[in-house]
């Protein structure tokens, strides 16, 4: 048996010498060399913080649905410490109505302990550009990726955003369309937060706020949704030099 002081990448040669027929394959160099930057640099400026939220237990007061997609990770888009943010991410940041059936629902459990158990007070739907879930959806040449057909059963819950477009114009061009379905997405992902009785709830006593979020990737531009008009808007009124504040769409894809 390896001694626990032993390297996995040792362990990983010595189960290979053992005839071990697949043996471990190493932890990614990449991970390693980012653990060791984080301790030197993020760790060591925030230990005093990661031991008090050690001690006290997490009170963020921000909950946010995001995408998977590896591009738009909320805490760099945001900036954010530890402890700040209660983040779930699934493909396309989507929210499913309230469904109280026998059916695992992973980001209806994180919306139940963000709502119930940390209280949190700011509930935000980040969408983005580019997003590979909602161009799934829109684009109808897309088969499967497998049997299992995970992500288009997933992805159903588009149906109504894709409703409150009236669908592609005849004209529209396919990057277009997709991006117009994400906004529309967004709020329908809203629409279905306040179908959970604690959401509406909360929300009716001014003690929770929602807030529907698009980070445009190429751009860096962060559009919000104004809940009056239902357009997106800046976020801030002046981008920094390099981003560019004009439009909430990205160049076409080369
Ligand atoms: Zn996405």
């Amino acid at each position: 048996m390896p001694r626990r002081s032993i390297a996995l990448d040792e362990t990983a040669r010595l189960l290979f010498e053992r005839g071990m027929e697949k043996p471990v394959s190493p932890f990614p160099d990449r991970l390693t060399d980012g653990y060791r930057a984080f301790l030197d640099d993020r760790f060591d400026r925030e230990k005093d913080r990661y031991e008090q939220l050690a001690e006290t237990g997490q009170t963020p007061k921000i909950m946010l649905i995001g995408c998977c997609d590896s591009r738009v990770s909320p805490e760099v888009i945001f900036d954010a410490r530890p402890g700040e943010m209660f983040v779930v991410r699934n493909v396309a940041n989507l929210v499913p109505p309230f469904s109280p059936d026998d059916g695992l629902h992973g980001t209806s459990a994180a919306l139940e302990y963000a709502v119930q158990a940390l209280r949190v007070e700011h509930i935000v739907v980040l969408g983005h550009g580019r997003c590979g879930g909602i161009r799934a959806f829109a684009d109808d040449a897309q088969g499967p990726l497998s049997s299992g057909d995970f992500i288009g059963k997933w992805i159903t819950l588009i149906g109504p955003a894709a409703e409150r477009t009236g669908g592609r114009g005849r004209h529209e061009g396919l990057d277009g369309y997709v991006e117009r379905l994400a906004f529309s997405s967004i709020q329908q992902s809203l629409a279905n937060l306040r179908t959970f009785p604690c959401v509406q709830i909360l929300e009716g006593k001014g003690r929770l706020h929602l807030h529907g979020a698009y980070f445009a990737v190429a751009t860096g531009v962060l559009m919000l949704l104004d809940p009056l008009t239902g357009q997106f808007v800046p976020a801030i009124g002046e981008m920094p030099r390099k981003a560019m504040p004009i439009r909430c769409d990205e160049p076409a894809a080369s």
